[in-house]
């Protein structure tokens, strides 16, 4: 090794550069391949860092240099193409590539592990195995029969695909060695009958259906995105399936993003059941350390056929990737809103062009940003305009809640549908975005009202737990009903959230289970499955839940669906919040009527005139997306122009805006006339957790000026004194204005 090579390093910092090494001491110049891990010193310790370069000069002088100490991979883990990737999201995002590079890596790895894949075992059935009669089985041992089952649909499994979502399995599949019925098999041989154990073919596709699939069938192999417009039920997951299987027919592997966790469980199950078990490998942030490594690692071999995961899923390495699929893609879930805010939905854009593989945007309400594209022509826009079974669209009612008193939150009308539904042995749906028992607690005598201590916001009383918890910050104390400031009783809880529904509910329709569904009764492990699984079997029969259970699951029972609080984003600070709201709407109606019965919605307003109603409901989302277009183009705002946040906090004041009124001037110097730098001012909730906040907008109607303002700003940034005494953030392509 000449000293005239160096290392230049990816460093998991925040500093927006990268370090230089001299090479580890004797090892050949051939295992110097960007993409693979290094140990260096940085500073006083040792950490993993990631190759990205080998030079031939550096700027550090040669007593600065340190060496590396150690390469820890044989072969690169990020192949170049994911460098690039990286490297672009670094500079379009604003954010240093350290940490971009450890956001691509499990923690696994970023932690100094060996990349070697944990040597889970495979099991395959013996002859004794395949001929069980399962169904007889079923009846005594059920996990034992399970465990069959997906072993004769995908002909051998890896240990940890097999035991997946099977409670007791492992006792079972001890038992099953045990009886001969099972055999440990070679690894490999998982992988390799994955995919050719495909079946359980789907229902025929209908006419829009066919042409959706065909139309992204005909473009595998180059790049080429979609957008997959289709109604809540529209058999969007048909279209993404025939697609899915059409790449892995060329050999070619699938990536699914989805927006949440809860949601993946009925999409994983679809490609399981189509594509065999173990073809399917799901990555999202409920999984182990090793898990997670473990099916990363199964994709970048190419063992695994098709990925479905959650936002940071759209880093996992392909060898073959044939096509991307983004699911409910207009869902906030798809921003980073800390540390490096991207956004994945536009990441695997860029990673189906860098990939040459077309990628499809499937949802029912187009982000605006989304719709754009596709008028603009970069996007292809696909229709699938009605529901793939089930009756015609649900009716929509505004129910005017102006001046009238409400028990509970509930007006007389939705209470009348409530008891009507149930009578009709079908089930209702409520929504409320808001959880606990009522937002605020109220002393009349004294004028306490439940402020918390660290931010301008009302401690939320929580009922069952006794309990005022802000959900800002966390901060909570013990509520008994008495004032904390003069001891009086039985306080004022005003409003209402769920808690506070259901117990109403409870009170009103004494036969009926009701069964809320929020983050509150979701928090443990399986709890949502649980409360999923008595919505499909009929155990509950009146669902109230937060935004959450507006998304993906499908309820055919469900017939009434109503929204208690459409109101609080009608009004909002945040431009995007009726386009949220439109959204939101579209979704929720979605849930109703699913199966053959035609489904009403009942919408709780006190403005029943404002247009976002009467052009959503009578003329649907595409007519109000148009006229949202409209008013944005009008106002200059995004998709018409882009869109940069600068945010600051410290527990104090005054430095906040000191930073910011530097830096404001500092962008307004490099931006010049293309960028208008709006502010600083104070935070919509201005005080959180103890911090004082404040932000500047910029905005330009040319990304690229937008862009080189804040690249050529940001070291001047960085060497004001006064970043020192605020904490900061860069937000590129901001999602909410908080
Ligand atoms: P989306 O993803 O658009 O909400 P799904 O793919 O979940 O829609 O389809 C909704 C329902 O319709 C599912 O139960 C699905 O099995 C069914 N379905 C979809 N396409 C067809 C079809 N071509 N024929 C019969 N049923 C279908
Ligand atoms: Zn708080
Ligand atoms: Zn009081």
């Amino acid at each position: 090794m000449t000293a005239s090579t160096y290392l230049q390093v990816a460093i998991d910092v925040p500093l927006r550069r990268t370090f230089d090494y001299l090479a580890p001491a004797g090892v050949a110049a051939e295992r110097l391949v960007p993409g693979i891990r290094v140990r260096v010193p940085f500073g006083r310790r040792d950490t993993v860092g990631v190759l990205l370069a080998v030079k031939s000069s550096t700027q550090v002088p040669g007593r600065q240099l340190r060496r590396a100490e150690a390469l820890l991979d044989e072969h690169a883990l990020l192949p170049a193409r994911m460098l690039a990737l990286l490297d672009w999201a670094a500079r379009y995002y604003q954010h240093p590539i350290g940490e971009v590079v450890a956001t691509a890596m499990p923690q696994w790895l970023r932690s100094g592990r060996a990349a070697r894949l944990p040597r889970a075992r495979s099991w395959r059935l013996t002859s004794a195995g395949a001929g069980v009669d399962t169904d007889a089985l079923c009846k005594r041992a059920p996990r034992q029969a399970r465990l069959l089952r997906r072993l004769a649909a995908a002909g051998a499994l890896d240990e940890t695909e097999l035991l997946a979502d099977a409670p007791g399995g492992r006792s079972a599949l001890r038992r099953l060695e045990q009886l001969g019925l099972v055999a440990v098999c070679e690894p490999a041989a998982a992988a390799v009958v994955a995919v050719s154990a495909a079946r359980a073919a789907g229902p025929p596709l209908n006419a829009a259906q066919e042409n959706a699939g065909n139309a992204v069938i005909a473009a595998l192999g180059a790049f080429q995105p979609f957008l997959l417009e289709g109604v809540t039920g529209s058999g969007k997951t048909e279209v993404y399936l025939a697609v899915a299987a059409a790449a892995l027919a060329r050999d070619r592997q699938v990536l699914v993003l989805v927006p949440e966790i809860g949601l993946t469980d009925q999409i994983v199950q679809r490609f399981r059941l189509r594509f065999g078990a173990a073809a399917v490998v799901v990555l999202h942030s409920g999984l182990s350390e090793r898990e997670r490594f473990t099916a990363w690692a199964a994709a970048g071999r190419g063992q695994a056929s098709v990925v479905i995961g959650t936002r940071s899923a759209v880093w996992t390495t392909f060898p073959r990737l044939g096509v991307v699929i983004v699911d409910e893609e207009h869902d906030l879930a798809y921003k980073q809103q800390d540390g490096f805010r991207y956004n994945a939905r536009d990441v695997a854009v860029m990673r189906a062009r860098d990939e040459r593989v077309p990628v499809v945007l499937g949802t029912a309400t187009p982000a605006l940003e989304t719709l754009h594209n596709a008028r603009q022509g970069r996007y292809r826009r696909l229709l699938l305009p009605q529901r793939a079974v089930a009756a015609g669209a649900p009716r929509v009612e505004l129910v005017d809640v102006a001046g009238s008193a409400l028990a509970d939150g509930l007006s007389p009308r939705v209470l009348r549908a409530i008891a009507e539904h149930l009578d009709a042995a079908k089930q209702v749906l409520l929504f409320i975005n808001r959880r606990g028992y009522a937002p605020v607690a109220y002393c009349r005598a004294c004028g306490w009202i439940s402020r918390c201590g660290r931010c301008d916001a009302n401690m939320v009383y929580h009922k069952r737990r006794g309990r005022l918890i802000c959900h800002h910050c966390g901060t909570e104390q013990g509520f008994a009903g008495n004032c904390a400031q003069c001891g009086a009783e039985h306080l004022l809880t005003l409003g209402q959230g769920t808690e506070r529904i259901e117990e109403a509910l409870c009170a009103r329709f004494p036969g009926h289970k009701v069964l809320r569904i929020d983050r509150d009764t979701t928090r443990r492990k399986g709890e949502l499955e649980t409360s999923l699984a008595s919505v499909r079997d009929g155990v509950a029969r009146i669902l109230v839940g937060t935004q959450m259970l507006s998304k993906g699951h499908d309820f055919p029972d469900v017939t009434l669906v109503a929204v208690l609080d459409a109101d609080g984003r009608l009004y909002g600070a945040d431009f995007r919040a009726t386009e949220r709201l439109a959204q939101l709407l579209v979704q929720v109606a979605g849930r109703a009527g699913r199966g053959e019965r035609r489904g009403e919605v009942l919408v709780q307003t006190r403005f029943p005139e404002h247009p976002l109603f009467s052009v959503l409901f009578r003329a649907g989302f595409s007519a109000w997306a148009e006229a949202a277009l409209a008013e944005r183009s009008q106002a200059g705002l995004p998709p018409y122009s882009a869109l940069a946040m600068l945010r600051a906090e410290a527990k104090q004041r005054s430095p906040v805006h000191a930073f910011l009124e530097r830096a404001a001037a500092i962008l307004r110097a490099r931006g010049g006339a293309p960028v208008a730098v709006l502010g600083p001012v104070p935070a919509p909730m201005e005080r959180r957790a103890g911090s004082y906040r404040a932000q500047l907008l910029l905005q330009a109607s040319e990304r690229a000026a937008l862009a080189s303002a804040v690249t050529r700003a940001l070291p001047e940034l960085e060497a004001l004194p006064q970043i020192r005494r605020v904490r900061w953030s860069i937000d590129v392509d901001p999602q909410e204005l908080l």
